[in-house]
């Protein structure tokens, strides 16, 4: 195998622009006579001068050497074995250079899943084993020189994603590489290697082998890191979302697109912004085109089904949302939250809503109304009234007192009523922060 090596003066890697705790982590390895390099997407992004999400390090040294150099250091994992090195609140994930062969615990099951890998082996053999060439560039802090055994310096140069090795091999030892890579040229905007992409098309069924709390970490890489939208695009050209969501067929995602792509900008905006940002709310979102769909296909609405027609239609909706990408307890309370709020924020009195503005769960509530607004003209009259409801000095008699009626009427939650929709209003409304950043292709 040859190598390529950039010397310290050939690439423009500062130490500056590595974490103090990824430093000291491959400092210590290499004091206490390991190599020590770092790895992965912070190489990568380091060249192309992005600032890295994370930082990995590789080295040879065993886990158990790991743990006896650093005493803030945990091991963690069963398919890969990793240690976590802590320094003050940052995590610096360590691993020991991976082999292809020889002794150690690796099991793959008959279809080609690697379940277990934890046989080591040589930093070459280590390359290998990563998922794109871009991701398997080494940084060596003993002497500051860049690494590459697969030709991914030429491939970052070319803005390119190319998985290593056989492409059909590679996704089914580790079908979530599929993932990654439309979660990387989302985020990178590389172009994929016709290979490395035509196989996601045949492949992307092995999705359903992985365990769903793995999908959902992914799925939150993919839709919370800031890149949605292009992301989103990314998986609907590979037939990956049906893959993770099979309940959001194209017909589904068609009759909602406005709503979905508000929903994935409002997230990338938030990030923006350096808001906050909730797997439920992304997740009430897709479950709501979903019920929007069911509803639309029997020609009802949410007004017109009862109460407990509707408990049993979220309930459906969060069973399929998670089928295959396992939603912790905590976020599909919250989805729940979200969707019961709804009715709610469209049928009130002042003073039901005085109470419902001080709620903990009004917010979550108000911005998905927002989003229901941005594709939905009939809700605007409300959005504005909650947005104004907001204010200290707001005099809720006014904003929900005499409107009450004219809104209302015409609105999911409410049985229609003529006279009230005669009165409708005229007020231009003001919608914060629903609107997309950007626009994706359907
Ligand atoms: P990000 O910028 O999102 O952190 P990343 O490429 O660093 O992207 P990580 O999940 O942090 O992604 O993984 C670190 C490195 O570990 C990758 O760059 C790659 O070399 C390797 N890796 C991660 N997941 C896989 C996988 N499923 N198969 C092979 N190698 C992987
Ligand atoms: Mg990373």
């Amino acid at each position: 195998m040859t190598v390529r090596t950039l010397t310290r003066d050939q690439h423009d890697i500062s130490r500056k622009a590595i974490s103090s705790a990824a430093l000291r982590t491959l400092y210590g390895l290499k004091e206490a006579g390991f190599d020590a390099l770092l790895v992965g997407g912070a190489v990568r992004d380091l060249l192309i001068g992005v600032l890295p999400k994370d930082f990995d390090i590789a080295t040879n040294a065993t886990p158990e050497e790991i743990q006896k150099v650093f005493r803030n250091c945990r091991l963690v994992g069963r398919r890969f074995v990793i240690a976590h090195v802590r320094f003050g609140g940052e995590i610096i994930e360590v691993t020991t250079f991976r082999g292809s062969e020889g002794a150690g615990d690796r099991h793959v099951e008959e279809g080609g899943r690697i379940l277990r890998d934890n046989v080591f082996g040589s930093i070459e053999e280590d390359a290998l084993r990563r998922d794109f060439t871009v991701n398997a560039l080494y940084y060596n802090i003993a002497d500051f020189s860049v690494l590459d055994f697969v030709g991914g310096l030429d491939d970052l140069e070319s803005r390119e994603l190319r998985l290593i090795g056989d492409v059909a091999t590679r996704y089914r030892e580790d079908p979530v590489r599929m993932l990654r890579a439309a979660r990387l040229k989302a985020k990178l905007g590389f172009t994929m290697d016709a290979e490395t992409e035509k196989e996601i098309g045949e492949l992307n069924p092995l999705l359903a082998e992985i365990p769903p709390a793995r999908l959902f970490d992914e799925v939150l890489k993919l839709f919370l890191s800031g890149h949605a939208l292009a992301s989103w695009a990314e998986m609907q050209r590979l037939g990956l979302i049906e893959a993770l969501f099979p309940a959001m067929r194209p017909a589904v995602i068609r009759r909602n697109s406005t709503f979905l792509l508000a929903a994935l900008g409002n997230t990338d905006a938030r990030i923006e912004l350096g808001k906050s940002v909730t797997p439920a709310f992304l997740f009430a979102a897709f479950g709501w085109a979903l019920m929007q769909h069911r509803l639309a296909e029997r020609g009802s609405d949410m007004g017109k089904i009862s109460f407990d027609d509707r408990l049993a239609m979220f309930d459906a909706a969060i069973l399929d949302t998670a089928e295959r990408v396992a939603m912790p307890r905590r976020f599909s309370l919250q989805v729940r939250d979200i969707w019961e709020l709804q009715g709610r924020l469209t049928d009130t009195t002042p003073s039901r809503a005085r109470k419902l503005v001080a709620n903990a769960r009004f917010r979550a509530g108000y911005d998905f109304l927002l989003l229901r607004a941005y594709s939905d003209e009939r809700l605007h009259d409300w959005a504005q009234r909650w947005t104004d409801a907001q204010d200290a000095n707001a005099n809720f008699e006014a904003i929900f007192g005499a409107h009450r009626s004219t809104r209302a009427a015409e609105l999911d939650f409410e049985p229609a009523s003529e006279a009230a929709a005669a009165k409708k209003r005229k007020r231009r409304p003001r919608i914060r922060s629903a609107k997309p950043k950007v626009s994706a292709p359907e």
